[in-house]
C-alpha cells in the first residue's frame, strides 16, 4: 500500500493576483509582470490569468 504524504510544514510564499485579488498557488504557473515606476523602482506583479494581467495593463 502505498501512502502519499503531506507535509505541512512546506513554505511556499503566497501570491496574490494584482488584479482581483486571488490566492496564486505559485507551484502551478501563473503570469507574472513587471512593473517599472517612474521612480525607478521594480516591482514583479503577479496575476492569477492571462485576463487579470490584461486588465491591469489597461489600468
Ligand atoms: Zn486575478
Amino acid at each position: 500500500m502505498m501512502t502519499h504524504e503531506t507535509s505541512d510544514t512546506l513554505q511556499y510564499p503566497v501570491e496574490h493576483c494584482a488584479t482581483c485579488d486571488e490566492t496564486i498557488d505559485v507551484n502551478e504557473w501563473h503570469v507574472a509582470a513587471t512593473d517599472c515606476s517612474s521612480d525607478g523602482e521594480t516591482a514583479i506583479l503577479s496575476f492569477c490569468c492571462k485576463e487579470c494581467r490584461d486588465r491591469w495593463k489597461q489600468e
